[in-house]
Formats: structure tokens, C-alpha cells, sequence
């Protein structure tokens, strides 16, 4: 797969109209479209190879508990974990994320304690932090952003002190779109002996992720914004961690034996996989890595270089326009308000151009308040999105604006 246009032939959603337009998707940032061969092993199956995994010794169970324990293998080379063992699979990044502020609470943070977050993070990396203080008595600390919308770092040192138990903080952000100088904090927080948690629900998408280099504690991330089914994700933990902490749930398969007088859980990572996971997406998570894999990735990046380049120069001409996430480390992410016009409104007249948009606190109000705005317009390209697509965006947006002024 070399240009933009063989992998968009392989997404077969970008392919319709909406609203009588040829659709432009550019809402990938909450959910991205699935290529064919995730489509297809969903299908075969649900339609065939279904049998629950690791309990039974019949055929079709050995089939789907080989692909889900394939999909473990395939995640751990994807990001380049030390051991299989390290990756847990869950609904998602808000359900790895609480898992591990569920286990922080349990064992780990008392009265007095500090959780270290930026003040750039998504709701599903403020709240499980949030109800974890509310059981311990622990406190949430938040590290500032500037008028960019760039973490604070001259003032990490002044944060960072020993009642610091976790710091819990996104690659990329949501909203900003821009990249985080995750490594310095790691780096500076590793000194302090304090554990890092990478919230990677957009960082998994758009960069390189290799957790022994990093050397994080935790990363976590969704399946569905990385071309997977939805209801899947990944909690990456080193083995220590995961060893120590207690389960999130009880059930099925995360027992190693079960009597009225007592229970013993199962090593990591089944510890944490109780009940029935959800094995046929988990499988389509693997089947979606092996395609990323097989995109030439220089490729991709001369093309999300192209269209920031060029949206950054438009936007940058459209009066009263604000966009927020100012950086050159940025994605293709696009989160802006206009002057005079409300971002819901632009955003359904955008649609019934066929640009589908987000609009909103983009699950991410304290973000909202920093900027004295309640919602901001936000496009967010995909590997499949074209440099034509972006400018059908531009021209629409000029429009619509014209239309609402
Ligand atoms: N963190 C970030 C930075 C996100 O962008 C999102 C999804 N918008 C989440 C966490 C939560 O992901 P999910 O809803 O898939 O669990």
C-alpha cells in the first residue's frame, strides 16, 4: 500500500454519501472506520468460528482462543512490550484507565497522596482519578497549560514531590491535538521513583509507541481509533505493576481456584480479564494492527505533514477564527471556534455538506473552561484522509461561515 488512495480502497465506509455529498469523515479522533479484512474476520466469526475462548477443548473454541491469544502476540510486537504477559485486554482506554486507578485506590494511594494530571486530559482520564481520591482521601494536582495549550513543564519540579503516587497524563491530546513531551515527564517523575500512566487513546494512532523505550509504567488505548471493533482496548502494564495490583473484576477465567472459603487470581493478565472478553473484536485488533503494519508510513506522515501545513495556512485566514493547540508538534487535529457563530450549528450545516465534524466540550471540559469556551469545531484526519479532503473541508467551512454570519 503505497499512496493514500490504495488505503482508502480499503474502507469501504468512506465510500457513501450523507446527506446527498460525497462523505468526508473527519471525525477520527472519536472513532475511526474499519478496512476490510476487520470487517471480514468479524463476519467469519460471527458467522462460523464462535466458540468462547480458553474454556472448552473443542475446535471452534481452540480456534477463537488461538486468535485472541494471536492478537496478545501481535499487540505486544506493535508496541514493543517485554512480554506478552504486559498486555491486558479491556473495552477500552477509559476501562484501562480504570482499572489501574481502581488498583491504585486499593492499594497504593492514602490520605495526603497526590495524583499528578495535565490540565489537557479527557474526562476518562480526570474521573477514575477523581473517584480513586474520593475512596483514599488522596488529592488530585494538575499540571497547567499555556496559552498553546502546552503543559507547564517549568512548573513540573514545583509539582513533583514525594506524595506523588501517579502521574497520569495523555501522549496526544483530544482536543489540542498536540503531541506531549511524554518521555521528559516520565524521565523526571522515574527519578522521583513516582509510576507513569500514558493515556494513548490518540497517541496510539498517530506515533510510534515502544513502552520499553519509553519506559512508562502504563499505556492505554482503545481499539476503535486505531481501525479495530469498538469494545475493545489494550492496558500495556509493566509485569511488577501488574502483578501488584488487585483485580478490577471478579469471575470467570481470572481465578486460579475458587472455594466458598476462598479465592486465588490467576497470574497477569487474566487476572484482569474476567468473564468473557470480548474475543472476536480482540481478534479484529490484531487483524487491524497486522494492516497498519503493512502501510508505508512515510508515506502516511508526508501527507499528514501536507494537510498540516496547509489547513494551519487556511484557518489561519478565516477572520475571527480561533484555533486552539498551538505547537509543532501537532497532528492532524483541528479544534477551533469562530467568532459570532455557535460550533454545533457550523457543525450540522457542515454535515449536510457531508463533512462530518465533532462539535462540543469534546469530553474534555476542563480543557473548555482553560479557554473560556463551552465547545469548540474539531476535525481530525486518519491515514485515509487525502490533502482533497482537506481542502472540500476549507471551502465548506468558508461557506458555512458565510451562511451563519
Ligand atoms: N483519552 C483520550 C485522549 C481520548 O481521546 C479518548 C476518546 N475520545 C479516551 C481517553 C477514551 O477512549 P474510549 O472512549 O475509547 O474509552
Amino acid at each position: 500500500m503505497s499512496s493514500i488512495c490504495d488505503i482508502r480502497n480499503f474502507f469501504p465506509a468512506l465510500d457513501q454519501t450523507v446527506n446527498g455529498k460525497k462523505l468526508v469523515y473527519l471525525d477520527n479522533a472519536a472513532t475511526s472506520q474499519k478496512p476490510v479484512s476487520v470487517i471480514k474476520l468479524v463476519d467469519k466469526m460471527n458467522s462460523g468460528v464462535n466458540g468462547n475462548i480458553h474454556r472448552a477443548v473443542h475446535e471452534l473454541s481452540a480456534k477463537t482462543t488461538a486468535l485472541y491469544e494471536s492478537a496478545r502476540d501481535k499487540v505486544q510486537y506493535f508496541i514493543n512490550a517485554s512480554r506478552r504477559e504486559e498486555i491486558v485486554f479491556t473495552a477500552g482506554a477509559t476501562a484501562s484507565i480504570n482499572m489501574v486507578a481502581f488498583g491504585f485506590a486499593q492499594k497504593i494511594l492514602k490520605p495526603g497522596n497526590i495524583v499528578l494530571i495535565s490540565g489537557g486530559e479527557h474526562h476518562s482520564n480526570i474521573v477514575p482519578w477523581q473517584m480513586a481520591c474520593e475512596r483514599t482521601g488522596a488529592t488530585l494536582r494538575v499540571l497547567p497549560l499555556d496559552n498553546n495549550g502546552c503543559w507547564r513543564m517549568d512548573l513540573l519540579d514545583s509539582l513533583l514531590d514525594s506524595n506523588v503516587k501517579i502521574v497520569s497524563v495523555a501522549h496526544i491530546s483530544n482536543v489540542l491535538g498536540i503531541i506531549n513531551p511524554i518521555e521528559k515527564i516520565i524521565e523526571k517523575a522515574h527519578s522521583m521513583n513516582i509510576p507513569v500512566l500514558i493515556d494513548g487513546a490518540q497517541g496510539i494512532v498517530h506515533s510510534k509507541v515502544d513502552v520499553q523505550k519509553l519506559d512508562c509504567d502504563f499505556y492505554a488505548f482503545s481499539g476503535h481509533k486505531i481501525y479495530a471493533p469498538t469494545g475493545t482496548g489494550v492496558l500495556y502494564g509493566k509485569y511488577d505493576w501488574l502483578e501488584k495490583l488487585p483485580p478490577f473484576m471478579g469471575g470467570g477465567d481470572m481465578i486460579e481456584s475458587v472455594s466458598f472459603a476462598k479465592t486465588t487470581y490467576a497470574a497477569p493478565p487474566l487476572k484482569f480479564e474476567a468473564g468473557t472478553p470480548n474475543f472476536i473484536g480482540v481478534a479484529a485488533l490484531g487483524v487491524a494492527l497486522d494492516f497498519i503494519s503493512q502501510i508505508d508510513s512515510t508515506q502516511v506522515h508526508k501527507n499528514e505533514e501536507e494537510i498540516v501545513k496547509y489547513i494551519l495556512k487556511e484557518l489561519s485566514s478565516i477572520d475571527g477564527l480561533i484555533l486552539y493547540g498551538n505547537s509543532k508538534n501537532k497532528i492532524p487535529l483541528f479544534s477551533f471556534t469562530v467568532k459570532g457563530v455557535h460550533p454545533t450549528d457550523l457543525a450540522m450545516l457542515m454535515d449536510k455538506m457531508g463533512v462530518a465534524l465533532r462539535s462540543g466540550q469534546m469530553c474534555s471540559e476542563p480543557v473548555m473552561e482553560r479557554f473560556g469556551t463551552e465547545s469548540m469545531l474539531r476535525a481530525s484526519f486518519a491515514v485515509y484522509n487525502t490533502i482533497e479532503e482537506a481542502g472540500i473541508f476549507i471551502q465548506s467551512l468558508k461557506r458555512a461561515i458565510t451562511m451563519l454570519s
